[in-house]
C-alpha cells in the first residue's frame, strides 16, 4: 500500500465518537491506549497504543535498565513478555496500523526495538505504517540507526532534559553522569535521518511548543543541541507525519490548512522562548487574538 492509498484509507475509516473528538476546535488526533490493533480498526484509527507502557519512569526508578540506578540497587522492570510485544507488533503491522509504545529506559528501548527488527524484518514496514516509540529517552546509537533504518517515528518531550537534564538533576542523580549524558539524544536522532516529533506528555511538562522548541537549542549537552529549524520541524511537519496529516497540515504551502501562528518576534534570530503569539489561526480562520 503507497501513502496515497493509506491516507484515502484512513479518510474512509469513522465511528461516532472519533468523528465528535473531530469536530473539537482544536486538532485532536486521538489514540486508543491499549495493545489491541484491532480495535482500532474497529474504531477507524490509523494507530495505536501510544503510552502502552514497556516500562515506568526515571522519577519513580521503575523505567527499565541495563544496568542499575545510581542512587538504588535496582534495574527497574520491564512489563510485557518478548512474545506479547511481538505479537501486538505483528498484529498492528499486518492491519497497517501504525502501533507505539512507551520506551524510556535502555532494556526497554532495547526490547521494543528488537521486537520490530523481528516484525519488520527490520525494514521498514512493508504496508506504510509509521509506527512509533513514545519517550526514547536512554536510547543508545545503535537504537537510533535501528529506528532511523526501519522509520521508526520517535515521538519524544524535549522539555523532558529542560526539567531533569544537566548537573544536578534528577537524571544526573538517578542514572550517574555518563548515563545522563546521552540521554534525549535528539541531534543525534535527528543526524541518523530518524523522524523526530517534539511532544509534551502534558501534564509532565506544560503544552508549550515554543517552550518545547526552546529546549531542543538549548539542549544540556552541547552536542544534541538542535538547529531552530530542526526544532520546528520537529513540533510541525514531522509531528503531522506521525499524524498521517502531511497532506493537510504542517507545512505552510498551497492546498495546506492555514495552521499558523502569529509571533512578534522572529525566533530564529532572537530564540524560541521570548516570543509572544499574536495570532493562533486553524483553517484559515483566526481563532485566537491577543
Ligand atoms: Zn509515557
Amino acid at each position: 500500500m503507497d501513502d496515497k492509498e493509506l491516507l484515502e484509507r484512513i479518510e474512509a475509516l469513522g465511528a461516532d465518537e472519533i468523528d465528535a473528538l473531530r469536530r473539537l476546535p482544536a486538532k485532536i488526533v486521538p489514540k486508543v491506549c491499549e495493545p489491541d490493533a484491532a480495535l482500532a480498526v474497529e474504531l477507524g484509527l490509523p494507530f495505536v497504543g501510544g503510552d502502552v507502557f514497556t516500562d515506568g519512569s526515571i522519577g519513580s526508578r521503575t523505567a527499565a535498565l541495563a544496568q542499575p540506578y545510581a542512587d538504588a540497587p535496582t534495574c527497574g522492570a520491564l512489563r510485557f513478555r518478548d512474545d506479547e510485544l511481538e505479537a501486538f507488533f505483528a498484529d498492528a503491522d499486518r492491519l497497517g496500523v501504525a502501533a507505539g509504545v512507551h520506551a524510556i529506559g535502555d532494556a526497554a528501548i532495547d526490547q521494543c526495538v528488537a521486537a520490530w527488527e523481528r516484525v519488520l524484518n527490520g525494514k521498514p514496514s512493508a504496508r506504510g505504517a509509521r509506527h512509533f516509540i513514545e519517550h526514547f529517552e536512554c536510547a543508545r546509537p545503535e537504537h537510533i540507526e535501528a529506528c532511523a533504518r526501519m522509520n521508526l517515528h520517535l515521538s519524544m518531550q524535549p522539555l523532558f532534559d529542560a526539567q531533569w537534564g544537566g548537573a544536578g538533576g534528577m537524571y544526573e542523580t538517578r542514572l550517574g553522569t555518563a548515563r545522563m549524558r546521552g540521554m534525549n539524544a535528539l541531534a543525534s536522532i535527528v543526524r541518523a535521518g530518524a523522524v523526530l516529533c517534539g511532544g509534551d506528555d502534558a501534564p509532565v511538562c506544560p503544552l508549550d511548543p515554543l517552550a518545547g522548541m526552546r529546549a531542543c537549542v538549548e539542549h544540556h549537552e552541547a552536542t544534541e543541541r538542535l538547529t531552530p529549524h530542526d526544532a520546528l520541524a520537529a513540533y510541525t511537519v514531522n509531528a503531522a507525519r506521525l499524524a498521517y496529516a502531511e497532506t493537510r497540515t504542517g507545512n505552510l504551502a498551497p492546498g495546506l490548512a492555514a495552521d499558523l501562528v502569529v509571533l512578534d518576534r522572529d525566533p530564529f534570530e532572537d530564540g524560541f522562548g521570548d516570543c509572544t503569539v499574536l495570532e493562533t489561526w486553524s483553517d484559515w480562520r483566526v481563532v485566537y487574538r491577543t
